[in-house]
């Protein structure tokens, strides 16, 4: 959090395909709002081009100095390889987490009145889903020893008690948090595992049980990851928190993400302790097919940069003026290719980031 009084400074990574575009449509509203200073910064293949390497020491240290970074996305064909020893855009995502130490990703899914229409699901199955997950970022099987012994490969998932016990925090404040916020409502934390079977999913379970006492505001019940799979589909308004790890977080929130139909909506924010600078970008990818098209929906990256400004900077009242622009924008009929139905009319993102400025 920046000193009162200072323009927090941001590192801008926009990364790779529909990222530059969309950072830079993101820049324009928070230049709209306020005094920010920016650092724009290389990360993923296009770092990779420049440097060998997803992620470089410097880039990383800017990142740990800022007060927040907001990054596009990364990642693409040219950069595509099944050869192990040659570098991948996601490393650099991969070190970011680990280098600033983000354990907690974030992710709302809340889907906009007026894009009801956009999910897959029945319109009454969908209504009133407001939930969010909460997934482990920096340790489980994509953390653990890999490798490889002839025709055989292996992955290995580890967890301590330590690593379960801040997740699990942060799902039980995130819960009381939102209750506070909603109508009357007692927060609800689902903790998703595998406890029937994987023994990081028992000790996950027993310690995440341990703390229930310590929030006797929210309740908590428990769900094994293919049961929870299913209940997201057939009752997703019923959930309000969930947490889990890193694996079962990674598919659940996708999975989540694509309940509202429109994954050019979808914000994210890594969190790690507090004071530390977080990380906030948009749910979706670089989109290749799109890049350069001047076509990318820009909004999910403006909902990032509103949970920027609620988590990372202290700045709610302007997280709320974006979300509050974005609807409106909406509302108002306007649709990226992506959100357009059959025969509507469509903007490009320079017009939709126009008109979200115009709602500020
Ligand atoms: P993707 O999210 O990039 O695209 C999936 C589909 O959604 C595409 O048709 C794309 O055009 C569309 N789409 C995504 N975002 C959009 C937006 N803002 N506006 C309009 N349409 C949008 O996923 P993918 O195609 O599986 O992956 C493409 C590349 O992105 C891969 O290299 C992948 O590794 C990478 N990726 C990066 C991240 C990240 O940086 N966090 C996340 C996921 C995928």
């Amino acid at each position: 959090m920046p000193p009162v009084g200072e323009a927090p400074r941001i590192v801008l990574l926009p990364g790779d395909g529909i990222g530059p575009e969309i950072v830079a449509a993101a820049r324009q509203l928070l230049e709209a709002l306020g005094e920010f200073k920016f650092e724009e910064r290389l990360m993923g293949g296009c770092s990779i081009d420049a440097h060998g390497v997803a992620l470089t020491d410097e880039v990383l240290a800017a990142c740990k100095k800022a007060d927040a970074v907001l990054l596009g996305a990364v990642g693409g064909p040219r950069w595509d390889t099944t050869d192990p020893d040659a570098p991948r855009p996601e490393q650099g995502l991969l070190g970011l987490r680990k280098g600033m130490g983000l354990y907690a990703n974030l992710r709302p899914v809340r889907p906009s009145p007026a894009l009801v229409g956009a999910s897959p699901l029945r319109p009454e199955r969908i209504a009133g889903t407001d939930l969010l997950v909460v997934r482990e970022l920096t340790g489980g099987i994509y953390f653990g020893a890999s490798g490889r012994q002839g025709d055989t490969a292996h992955d290995t998932c580890e967890y301590s008690v330590a690593e379960i016990e801040r997740i699990a925090r942060a799902g039980f404040e995130a819960a009381r948090r939102r209750a506070e916020h909603g109508a009357g409502r007692k927060g609800r934390v689902t903790s998703v595992d595998k406890a029937n079977v994987l023994e990081t999913s028992r000790l996950w379970r027993e310690v995440v049980t341990s703390l229930a006492g310590e929030y006797p505001d929210v309740e908590l019940d428990h769900l094994l990851v293919d049961n929870a799979a299913m209940q997201l589909v057939s009752r997703p308004a019923e959930f309000d928190v969930i947490v889990t790890e890193n694996l079962f977080g990674d598919i659940l929130s996708d999975e989540s993400a694509m309940l509202t139909g429109s994954l050019g909506m979808l914000p994210s924010a890594s969190l790690g302790e507090a004071g530390a600078p977080g990380l906030f970008e948009p749910v979706h990818g670089s989109a290749p097919d799109i890049a350069g098209k001047g076509i990318a929906n820009p909004l999910a990256t403006f909902l990032s940069a509103a949970m920027m400004l609620r988590h990372g900077l202290g700045r709610p009242a302007e997280a709320d003026r974006i979300e509050a622009a974005v609807d409106r924008a909406l509302q108002a009929g306007l649709r990226t290719p992506d959100l357009a139905g059959e025969g509507e009319r469509s903007v490009g993102t320079d017009e939709m980031t126009e008109a979200v400025l115009v709602e500020l």
